[in-house]
């Protein structure tokens, strides 16, 4: 075939292709013209998961008759005049391709009607050419009605999933955008039966009501946050450590009120509760980030899905910090012992939280010398409990920190123990990470590291951005016990792990350190990123009984830590209940 330009219906028919992938789709363009139209309304009907019908219907600032048809060209667009807006989006919608790809893979009607105008006007259109255009009476605002979408696309059409669960797809963006948009109500009907119902009256906790139940609701913690050198803000819900989900569909973003989906974000939140949550269960949140127009690129996706960021690891550590604080001021301690605000002053001598929670141990590589080498001795993959925690380094040139004593353990989880000030409650496995961090920090850099061999060593699929991470930092891995070799394309060949480390999943630990190294690597050194990772694979888990013995080297060798306050992710290792906290609460004072 001799090389020609498309037609342009063909032209549309591709595109269509990229922006109407499914009903979903659909929604999710006309609800973004809907919300850009100024909407404080926006209803949705759907049926039989929005194939056979669906339909959009606003409240918003409508389209003059005479442009109603123009509309329907592509790149069309009332959102968008130069370069400049371009390079700083503020609308949802920009390319002008929704209106006509939806029409040219449906029968399509749109009637709309501008505040100032008397009468409304009405397009129907099959399969991307007008039928019929023509005056309409009908309310102020925008109705689209889609039926038979892909009709003219048979191929397409056997790609869709079944009903039910296109329904539940558009519940799930409708209910995105509720929470996105609270001030505007939100209403999906799904083949007659209303699904989402929000009261649109600004308060996104009665949104989240409406959408989640009032258990959920009434749990989830407000965050606020602000990088006061940016001005980035973070704003938006988050659920408490005690309230999780099996996966990360309930972990919505948005940018300016766009719903994007990034890793990153979703990286930058899940580590916020490092250690907290069971393995493989997931947090809830519904979070904006409110950036400067110009410091986002929205234009990087056909169905603006995926955003770029010009100051990525910025926008990582805003959010990031604001979901701790959150997180940390929701601690269940206070409670315990709460009858007044005095409680809340219990935090340890010289607490650094919130904030960076690396100035202390940055240096630990120069400053001690190296030693505890019984923590480095092979030991194969026991559980952690069968490999004691060792006595603290007596040679280390350090003043004896005030000793605490055991006292017990609680709920499997915290040491308590008695100090010269009171008492103190510490997180076995916040503070066991905390020692082992100092220890391979320290170790680092030796000639030859303590590595363990798998008995039988694991092959392992990368995705393209892992194999990236781990070409570009294989021989620093090699330098902490990691001994992975390449093993064709898409794979590494995982021979052996670091001689501290516990973990009963070797292989999930090393996809841990890549994603690590290549989401923090870009705020912090990356020798702690990797330390931090291999700690949190070889300490302690909360729920092991400790024998007191155990307990007390922990104490010991955490006195003995650099920053003895906090792990290294940031959380506390220890409360500290003062003396005279505890005789105020009794009345004694
Ligand atoms: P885009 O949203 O990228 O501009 P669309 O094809 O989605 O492109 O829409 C084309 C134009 O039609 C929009 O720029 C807007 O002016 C108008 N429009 C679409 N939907 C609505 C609506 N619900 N209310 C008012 N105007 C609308
Ligand atoms: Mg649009």
């Amino acid at each position: 075939m001799p090389i020609r330009l498309l037609s342009p219906e063909l032209a549309t028919k591709i595109a269509a292709g990229e922006v109407v992938e499914r009903p979903v789709s659909v929604i999710k363009e006309l609800v973004e013209n809907s919300l850009d139209a100024g909407a404080s309304q926006v209803l949705v009907e759907i049926a039989e998961g929005g194939v056979a019908q669906l339909k959009v219907v606003d409240d918003g600032q409508g389209i003059p008759s005479g442009e109603l048809e123009l509309a329907f060209q592509r790149h069309a667009t009332s959102k968008l005049e130069n370069q400049e807006q371009l390079e700083a989006v503020a609308t949802l919608g920009f390319r002008g391709e929704a209106l006509p790809s939806i029409a040219s893979v449906s029968h399509l009607t749109m009637s709309t009607r501008t505040p100032d105008s008397q009468n409304g006007h009405r397009l129907e259109m099959q399969w991307g050419e007008i039928i019929r255009s023509g005056p309409h009476g009908c309310p102020t605002g925008a109705s689209v009605e889609v039926s038979d979408l892909f009709g003219n696309m048979p191929t397409r059409r056997k790609f869709l999933k079944s009903n039910s669960a296109e329904s539940s797809r558009i519940q799930e963006l409708v209910s995105r955008y509720a929470l996105a948009f609270p001030h505007v109500r939100f209403q999906l009907s799904v083949d007659g039966r209303s699904v989402v119902n929000t009261p649109g009256n600004g308060k996104p906790r009665e949104t989240l009501l409406a959408l989640y139940g009032a258990e959920v609701a009434g749990a989830m913690l407000e965050v606020k946050g602000e990088d006061p050198e940016s001005g980035y803000q973070v704003e938006g819900f988050i659920s408490p450590p005690r309230l999780h989900r099996a996966n990360r569909s309930y972990m919505t973003f948005f940018v300016n009120h766009r719903w994007i989906q990034n890793r990153m974000l979703s990286f930058a939140l899940e580590e916020a509760y490092h250690g907290l949550l069971p393995d493989r269960r997931y947090p809830l949140a519904a979070i904006n980030l409110a950036l400067p127009y110009g410091d986002v690129d929205v234009n990087s996706h056909p169905t603006k899905k995926e955003v770029r960021f010009q100051e990525e690891g910025r926008v990582f550590s805003t959010l990031q910090r604001a979901v701790r604080a959150a997180v940390v001021a929701d601690s269940p301690v206070p409670s315990v012992v709460s009858s007044g605000d005095s409680s809340r002053t219990m935090s340890a001598p010289g607490f650094p939280y919130p904030g960076s929670s690396f100035s202390g141990s940055r240096h630990a590589g120069s400053s001690y010398p190296t030693g505890n080498s019984s923590l480095f001795s092979p030991g194969g993959f026991s559980s952690p409990l069968e490999q004691p925690l060792a006595p603290p380094d007596t040679a280390a040139p350090r003043p004896p920190a005030p000793a605490l004593k055991v006292v017990g353990q609680v709920k499997l989880t915290y040491v308590v123990a008695e100090g010269p000030e009171g008492m103190f409650l510490v997180d076995q496995h916040a503070a066991h990470e905390r020692v082992l961090f100092d220890q391979i920090r320290r170790k680092a850099g030796e000639k030859t590291p303590q590595s363990q061999a798998l008995l039988e060593p694991v092959t392992m699929e990368l995705t393209p951005g892992q194999v990236e991470v781990f070409n570009a930092n294989a021989e620093f891995l090699a330098g902490y016990g990691f001994q992975v070799e390449n093993f064709g394309a898409n794979s590494v060949l995982l021979r052996s792990v670091p001689g501290i480390m516990t973990t009963q999943d070797p292989a999930q630990a090393l996809l841990d350190v890549l994603d690590m190294v290549a989401f923090e690597g870009l705020l912090r050194q990356q020798e702690d990123v990797l330390a931090a990772t291999i700690a949190c694979h070889s300490a302690i888990r909360a729920g092991k009984p400790l024998t007191e013995e155990e307990m007390r080297a922990l104490l010991e060798q955490l006195e003995q830590a650099d920053n003895p306050h906090t792990c290294p992710h940031g959380r506390p290792t220890m409360i500290h209940f003062s003396s005279m906290n505890m005789e105020r609460e009794f009345g004694r004072r």
